[in-house]
């Protein structure tokens, strides 16, 4: 390993995942021309296109009434193509709003109907996940965000939905088990924890599409990219197949593994900072989140000095979000444990280094 790598994304990818890439750059399946060369057309990308989508399909236990398309745009174009799709004009949607990204979506959907917050946390600087509400039964759909990236907080227990229901799950997405049946639109930009950038994955079930009155941009139209197998136009072929590569891997490991895995990283960060007098968390500790660790020092002046200390022992990528400041260490699928027992090392000599 070169570096310890908690980019929060573009992010850490298997490296068994990357080298296999890295040959495909050259020579794919033998054919004497890159996997960046040859025609998204070609038997050997819908090979691709057609397992990516498979191993999406069956790591989320779900059958063929699902479509999943792999589609460019990132998860910010899926913020203004579910309400084109999913909310009328005169009809109202539900979002809970539990950080920026949440806010982003509802603002978007704003230009094409009504918006109901049903709960903010942003007053208190979406430190945690609100619970306290109902979503109406008459919503046209209800919007959640699973993971928030940027405040470090995670829906550990998902509301039920009375209504269509759709999540954000770019962030953590294929890092642990859902019942993900109980959802009607699921999208998440590959680039936090499941590939490179350049694709988002939606998986939607093609039941709730078709039932809006307004004209919809024919590449914005989900029924497009589902009639075509998500090739109506060139998908990202490099970012799908490094997508596909991924998935396998997490397919080789089986789900509750990585789940596993991805709690006890978590538990061994977030123990070191409750146990060091010179570390604390900054959300609610119910509202942890599993993929995204942020903390700050009780003492703001010895950040810099952490900072330094931890960059010359290849701790890469901890630095806070701009809008939020101290420090946050994202730990998702492809980050090994040995990362995170290095990270935590280097608080505790931080900690002699003090005393
Ligand atoms: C990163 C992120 C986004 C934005 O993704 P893009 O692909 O950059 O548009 C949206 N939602 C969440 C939860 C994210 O973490």
């Amino acid at each position: 390993m070169k570096v310890h790598n908690f980019n929060a994304g573009p992010a850490i990818l298997p490296q068994e995942v990357v080298q296999e890439a890295a040959k495909a750059v050259l020579d794919f399946n033998n054919s004497g021309m890159g996997i960046l060369e040859i025609s998204h057309r070609s038997k050997d990308f819908m090979a691709v296109m057609d397992e990516a989508q498979a191993l999406v399909k069956e790591l989320c236990g779900l059958g063929d009434e699902y479509k999943v398309l792999f589609l460019q745009g990132g998860a910010s174009t899926q913020f203004m193509m579910i309400p084109y799709n999913l909310l009328p004009q005169e009809g109202t949607a539900a979002y809970l709003d539990t950080g920026v990204w949440a806010n982003k979506a509802l603002k978007e959907a704003k230009n094409f109907g009504t918006v109901n917050v049903v709960a903010s946390s942003k007053d208190s600087n979406y430190s945690f996940i609100p619970k306290d509400y109902t979503v109406p039964a008459d919503a046209a759909y209800f919007h959640i965000t699973t993971n928030n990236t940027i405040y470090g907080t995670q829906l550990q227990t998902l509301p039920k939905s009375p209504t269509l229901y759709v999540a954000d799950m770019s962030s953590d997405f294929l890092s642990r088990r859902h019942d993900f049946s109980q959802f009607d639109l699921i999208y998440a930009g590959a680039q936090k924890n499941v590939g490179p950038a350049g694709a988002t994955i939606v998986i939607v079930k093609e039941s709730i599409l078709g039932k809006m009155s307004r004209v919809i941009p024919t590449m914005l139209d989900y029924r497009t990219h589902v009639k075509d197998g998500s090739m109506f136009n060139t998908p990202p072929v490099f970012s799908t197949y490094v997508c596909m590569l991924t998935l396998r891997w997490i397919k080789k490991h089986g789900l509750a593994n990585i789940e596993k895995m991805n709690l006890d990283k978590a538990t061994l960060l977030y123990n070191e900072i409750d146990r060091n007098p010179l570390f604390k968390g900054t959300t609610a500790v119910e509202d942890r989140s599993w993929m995204n660790v942020n903390f700050v020092m009780n003492d703001a002046s010895m950040e810099e000095d952490f900072k330094k200390f931890a960059k010359e022992r290849n701790l890469i990528g901890i630095a806070g979000h701009r809008s939020v400041g101290g420090f946050r260490a994202s730990l998702y699928n492809a980050l090994p444990i040995e990362s995170v027992q290095a990270l935590v090392s280097a608080m505790q000599d931080f900690e002699k280094s003090k005393a």
